[in-house]
């Protein structure tokens, strides 16, 4: 009998093994098999009967039973061909570690697969507006039980202890011991129950009747860099549809993509949001004004009346951008065909896009109102602390990067931010805070989001106001200086109105053809000389294909990487597959290295 594995290793293709006689093993379940002068864990995707005479055994049985049932290996596979991954690769990643040390287990019998999962009132709904976690764990607690995806380690341990209190959970992600997880993975199989994981759980078998759980759907951290890159959101829609199981996915402000199928009989329901308690909202116009000051008078009144009330302040900074605005009107030098933030490039003095690789020389004067100055203006942390220090000299104030302060000096950093009576901070500060514990959140200048090169920059916008609006909830304030004040995410914020963003937003969406109404990726590809006469080669078969509108390539941290946008249909994974074939098989380093995106999340900028 002849076993084919698959490896973590980016190859499309199994390799085959001969069986010993006398071992059983199964689809599904882990071995370890020699390849390439090693011991190597891989997957058992297939068996068949055929000449193995030649080939080599397997070494030994990785552990007693199928770690994945049928369902859970066509899931997989599904998985690998959305992303471009191998279903190795995919397997590696979304699995729990090997548990028990492997040990030879002739003859010993896989168990009976576990019954399919039967339809039970299945649906998706989407949960938004105040109170959808309470709604969630009321739904939670009706179900036999749940598989909750969270977007990260400290959101599992959080809602762990959450669930916890009305019953046992058990836990799926890295946060617990590896024995502890492996474990956790059976039983849930064999007895059901409630789990709490992130993305490496989203192929844990789960018996029928149990819910699938999606929390903070609008989190980027639900699609993380490494093999396969996939959004959680689209692995769990896409289980919950296999199985025919009742799938619930909470946002505070969902993503595009989903709310489209929500709003427009896409298979998702969603009940109109419930307004909540919210802050006073105050939108302080910059145009012309910035320079001098980072606070304007409504912000720092803002700050002495919520010092004075005892309460905490939080000011938003958000990191510098490579495009210019006008420091008069506040309009953004913008793509005239793609509508996205042009980045500046000062020794070059030019003006590019970073879609269409369209090249703007540099302009005078602003186009939309004649001023004269046109800048990459912005605040850094580092001035606002000055500033807010000289302001409020007796104030306890902290400066919190998570993005830039890890380790040792991270942790003294976050005791001072824990304890601080001002907070300044990048994006990541906003979780150092729950739900209405703020007095004051003020963005200090929140139009370097919608200067990104990117066209989800009014989502992202729109995402960390309408969160920092939340953490203040409604006893307290939010003030917004803009050089954009009439900005529809803005507005929206201002009037907790979620649905007049996205009908904005998706507008804009559909006018110019980014997702959901078409499909994006990214092809990028590294190296010297030979990585560009690669990248040419790419280039090429992939304006070969009808089906995909290809962007020319843009050079990339100084020529070491150029990217290719494509933009392509809702069969736009297989497209590319079919497009890449040649290029995706494993080639010396020195020739080049080519990564595929699909559905990116981040734009590189
Ligand atoms: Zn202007
Ligand atoms: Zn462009």
């Amino acid at each position: 009998m002849i076993a084919e594995v698959a490896f973590d290793a980016p190859v499309d293709h199994p390799f085959s093994y001969r069986v010993p006689a006398g071992w059983a093993p199964a689809r599904g379940q882990r071995v370890l098999a020699p390849l390439g002068g090693a011991r190597r864990v891989g997957i058992v995707l297939g068996l068949r009967d055929g000449d193995d005479a030649a080939l080599k055994p397997l070494l030994s049985l990785a552990e007693p039973v199928p770690v994945l049932d049928a369902a859970g290996l066509e899931l997989a596979r599904w998985i690998a061909a959305e992303s471009l991954s191998s279903v190795g690769s995919t397997c590696a990643a979304l699995l729990p570690p090997v548990a028990t040390p492997a040990t030879p287990a002739p003859g010993e019998r896989a168990p009976a697969p576990r019954p399919a999962a039967t339809p039970t009132g299945a649906g998706v709904e989407l949960l938004v507006g105040a109170g959808r976690e309470r709604r969630l764990l009321e739904r939670i607690a009706q179900a036999p039980g749940a598989l909750v995806i969270v977007p990260d380690v400290e959101a599992a341990a959080r809602w762990a202890q959450r669930l916890g209190k009305a019953r046992p959970v058990l836990r799926l992600d890295s946060g617990v011991d590896d024995d502890v997880r492996a474990e956790a993975w059976a039983r849930l199989g064999a007895d059901g129950g409630l789990a709490v994981g992130t993305r490496s759980a989203l192929l844990s078998p789960l018996p029928p009747g149990a819910l699938l759980v999606l929390v903070d759907e609008h989190d980027i951290a639900h699609k993380p860099p490494g093999p396969p890159r996939i959004h959680s959101r689209d692995v769990v829609l896409e289980r919950g549809a296999r199985e025919r199981r009742h799938t619930l996915l909470t946002a505070a402000t969902p993503s595009v993509e989903l709310w489209v199928r929500a709003a427009d009989r896409g298979g998702v329901t969603m009940a109109p949001p419930a307004p909540g308690p919210w802050p006073a909202v105050t939108i302080s116009d910059t145009r012309g004004i910035l320079r001098r000051e980072p606070l304007t008078p409504p912000l720092a009144r803002a700050v002495r009346e919520t010092l004075a009330a005892g309460r905490r302040v939080l000011l938003l900074v958000s990191r510098l951008a490579s495009s210019l605005a006008c420091d008069e009107c506040g309009e953004i030098t913008r793509c005239p065909q793609c509508a996205l933030a042009l980045v500046y490039t000062r020794a070059a003095a030019t003006l590019a896009c970073r879609l269409c690789a369209t090249t703007v020389p540099l302009m005078d004067t602003c186009p939309h109102c004649g001023g004269r100055r046109l800048s990459p203006f912005g605040w850094g942390l580092e001035r606002v602390e000055h500033a807010v220090r000289r302001r409020f000299p007796r104030a306890r104030v902290a400066r919190w990067d998570p993005e830039a302060s890890r380790g040792a000096r991270g942790e003294a950093q976050r005791a001072a931010a824990a304890a601080a009576e001002i907070v300044i901070g990048t994006r990541g500060a906003l979780r150092l805070f729950g739900p209405a514990s703020l007095g004051l959140a003020g963005f200090v200048s929140p139009d370097q989001l919608l200067r990104l090169p990117d066209f989800r920059a009014g989502e992202r916008m729109f995402g960390l106001v309408w969160a920092a609006a939340e953490r203040v909830g409604g006893h307290g304030s939010l003030v917004i200086q803009s050089q954009n004040p009439t900005h529809y995410a803005l507005e929206a914020v201002a009037r907790q109105d979620l649905a007049g963003f996205y009908r904005a937003e998706v507008k804009f969406r559909a006018e110019l053809g980014y997702p959901p109404f078409r499909r994006l990726a990214l092809v990028t590809v590294r190296g010297g000389a030979e990585g560009r006469r690669l990248a040419d080669e790419v280039a090429a078969a992939l304006r070969a294909s009808s089906r995909l509108t290809v962007y020319p390539p843009v050079a990339e941290r100084r020529e070491r990487a150029r990217r290719i946008v494509v933009k392509g249909h809702a069969d736009l994974p297989a497209v590319l597959a079919a497009a890449l074939e040649d290029f995706r098989a494993p080639r010396p380093r020195s020739r080049g290295i080519m990564d595929v995106e699909v559905d990116p999340v981040e734009w590189p900028s």
